[in-house]
């Protein structure tokens, strides 16, 4: 493929898709089958659906969606108990958009709220600091959910209490690691995969090493990728290349963006303040050590630590957004998909989140 100099023009656009068209037609011959490729990140699945990719190459090259979509992977117990956080007296919730609307078992954010209770969107973990200041006899408690990409601020949050030594101040800490998850999926026996687009934010804070894991461990290629339409389409291009020449590496195709070794001032910001803890995924249960939480010296930031939180199981749904994070069925084999759940309405998370795969496909591959 040409040179990337201008990322949107049409004419680029038109012959690289003919370039990537060309080499699945050899990988059809050489293999019998079509490839499938799975994009981790919830911003490329989202990308690839808005783009029209994902539809002009469906019966060429497979791209599933995967575990890539923080509020997506949150499961159900975990959106429980931070419902029920925000029963306690003295309380301000804070959390990002997206998180509003995901239902519990009975009740989202949401519905909290309009029943009264103090939760306010930020756009910012930062901005919850603020509120702690402005409100110094309540207590704040920001939901910390995100992947590498997210954590960093996390940590820069913490940073900025403990300056500020904020008595008043926690965070509910659910976040998540690609790794772990990634070593997950590639373990279990329903999940066929052929490479991996990787996530191109989390890679900037943890660098392309991050990654060697595949290789090494389960002869997996795999392609970090931006966002731009041609650099999607150079992502797949590269990894079909890879595919049909029998090579295993990873390739850095953003490298203007993402360096080997990642962004170390990141990286020790989160050595600081976290450790490893074991979390749970949708449709996944727990995986071990695959999220952060607070390190002991650091409890008093802890909401997990500070206030005991008590749900049962959650009640059953027909959702699959568990199955969908792990690629295993997409949108329309739900039987609730643009019935019961629409963006409006959304029953599962993969339809509420600006990068889930459900609403990706509501938005741009429904067939009306
Ligand atoms: S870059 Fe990372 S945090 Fe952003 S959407 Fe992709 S996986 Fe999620
Ligand atoms: S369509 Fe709705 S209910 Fe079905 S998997 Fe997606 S989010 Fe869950």
């Amino acid at each position: 493929m040409e040179q990337l100099n201008d990322l949107s023009d049409p004419q680029l656009i038109r012959k690289s898709i003919e370039a990537v068209l060309r080499l699945a037609n050899t990988f059809k011959e050489q293999n019998g089958r079509v490839p499938v490729l799975m994009e981790v990140c919830g911003s490329h699945t989202m990308a690839f659906a808005k783009s029209g990719i994902k539809k002009r190459l469906k019966e060429h090259v497979r791209l599933i969606a995967g575990p890539g979509c923080p509020v997506c992977v949150t499961d159900q117990k975990s959106i429980d108990a931070m419902i029920k956080l925000t029963e306690g007296p003295k309380r301000i919730i804070c959390t990002f958009g997206d998180m509003m609307r995901v239902p519990g078992s009975n009740f989202s954010l949401m519905e909290a709220k309009t029943e009264g209770k103090d939760i306010r969107v930020v756009y910012s973990p930062l901005d919850s600091i603020k509120i702690a200041e402005e409100n110094p006899d309540q207590e704040v408690i920001f939901l910390g959910i995100g992947f590498e990409t997210t954590i960093p601020i996390l940590a820069l949050t913490v940073h900025e209490a403990q300056k500020k030594e904020l008595k008043n101040y926690s965070i509910w800490m659910t976040t998540k690691l690609v790794e772990p998850v990634l070593r997950v999926l590639l373990s279990s026996e329903d999940v066929n995969i052929d490479g991996f687009l990787l996530p191109g934010h989390v890679s900037v804070v943890m660098g392309k090493k991050n990654y060697e894991f595949l290789v090494e461990g389960f002869q997996m290629p795999g392609v970090i990728t931006g966002f731009e339409t041609i650099e999607l389409l150079s992502g797949i291009y590269k990894i079909l290349q890879l595919l049909i020449d029998k090579k295993v590496s990873i390739i850095n195709d953003y490298k203007y963006v993402v360096k080997d070794e990642g962004n170390p001032v990141a990286q020790n910001l989160i050595k600081k303040y976290f450790d490893f803890h074991d979390e749970a995924w949708r449709g996944m249960s727990v995986i071990s050590k695959s999220g952060l939480g607070f390190k002991r010296e650091y409890a008093q930031f802890d909401a997990k630590r500070k206030f005991k939180v008590n749900v049962g199981e959650p009640r059953k749904t027909k959702c699959r957004c568990g199955e969908i994070i792990r690629g295993l069925i997409t949108p329309e084999e739900c039987v609730l998909f643009n019935k019961s759940c629409t963006p409006l309405r959304p029953i599962g998370p993969c339809m509420v989140s600006t990068e889930g795969t459900c609403a990706a496909y509501y938005q741009y591959m429904r067939e009306v």
